[in-house]
């Protein structure tokens, strides 16, 4: 592992098994299955799927929130070198407050019987981080303030805000615990598109302001375009491509991504000549079709691709993909 590295993923895989039919046959879910992943540190790395991708199992992996059925996550940050998946009591606990998770819908995730106060001094609270309350209170309000919200709001509770505030107390919320690597899971999907652009720009501030390492899950590649330096895209719990954002947005290589791209709507009428649109839906992870993954859907696929998984191979710097007929040129 690279020491630029604070977290990196080799040939993860989430497996649950399942019984199905009236026979209770066995079954497994692939829910992720091999993923090779670094994230530099300091970095805003984008994952980005269709629903079913196996995005957020994935990110709950990282966070020891999903069973590895195999492979290995490495978080490195200083003197501290975890092996994630065997972690126990206080290299947990200290993980734990390492690596934190933003959730999607910030309607849900707040306690509507608390105060935004207390909702955003929880975490110190139950990790024991701060010894008295006056301790707890200054911190909250230095989270707070990052985040850009009104100290006088702190004696309110949630129902008082909009969507965009309520993303914003959760955030504080995450950040609270001084974490070095933040999960950021469909966070504005819930929000308006101007609260969207709003609450990108806040996190992009505050990774750089915090010198925090993000992971940003997302549906929507255009979501991810203008913040993210280096996107991943997932297909059926495989890392299909991944490139530096500017490159994967000017010359995506996998059909699946050029696919997702041209599903993203243009202002401009002259761009809707040659848009790659996606047939069917995403396979079931319970029957992860063989070879490459994608031909059932692939509208390039020929006959080899039902047989023979493609090779995972760099396309520029940085820039890799897997898929047979990428020309390299
Ligand atoms: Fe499509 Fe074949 Fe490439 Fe897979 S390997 S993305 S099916 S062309």
């Amino acid at each position: 592992m690279s020491a630029d590295n604070l977290i990196s993923i080799r040939d993860l895989s989430v497996h649950f098994p399942l019984s199905k039919g009236l026979l209770g046959e066995k079954a497994t879910v692939r829910a992720v299955d091999g993923v090779f992943l670094d994230i530099p540190r300091g970095s805003f790395v984008g994952l980005v799927g269709e629903s079913g991708s196996g995005k957020t199992t994935l990110g709950r992996a990282i966070l020891r929130a999903a069973p590895i059925t195999r492979g290995r996550i490495t978080y490195r940050d200083g003197d501290v070198d975890y092996d994630v998946g065997s972690l126990k009591r206080a290299a947990l606990k200290d993980y734990r407050q390492r690596a934190q998770l933003i959730f999607q819908d910030p309607y849900a995730a707040l306690s509507p019987r608390m105060t935004v106060r207390d909702i955003i001094a929880e975490p110190l609270e139950i990790m024991k981080l701060t010894q008295t309350r006056a301790e707890t209170d200054q911190r909250v309000r230095e989270i707070a303030i990052k985040c850009r919200l009104n100290l006088e709001h702190l004696r309110r509770f949630p129902h008082a805000f909009s969507g965009g505030q309520r993303q914003r107390i959760s955030i504080a919320r995450a950040l609270v615990c001084n974490p070095r690597f933040l999960i950021a899971d469909e966070a504005v999907a819930a929000l308006d598109v101007s609260i969207q652009a709003d609450i990108l720009n806040l996190l992009k501030s505050l990774q750089r302001e915090l010198s925090i390492t993000l992971l940003f899950i997302s549906h929507d590649l255009s979501v991810v375009a203008h913040t993210c330096d280096v996107v991943a895209v997932l297909y059926l719990g495989a890392i299909v491509e991944l490139a530096p954002a500017r490159d994967l947005f000017s010359r995506p290589r996998h059909p699946y991504t050029q696919a997702l791209l041209s599903a993203i709507p243009s202002l401009n009428p002259d761009d809707r000549g040659d848009q790659q649109r996606l047939s069917g839906e995403i396979p079931s992870s319970l029957d992860v079709p063989g070879g490459c993954r994608f031909h059932t859907r692939c509208p390039i696929a020929r006959k080899q691709c039902e047989k023979i998984e493609p090779v995972w191979r760099e396309y520029g710097q940085g820039h890799f993909a897997a898929c047979h007929f990428i020309d390299p040129n």
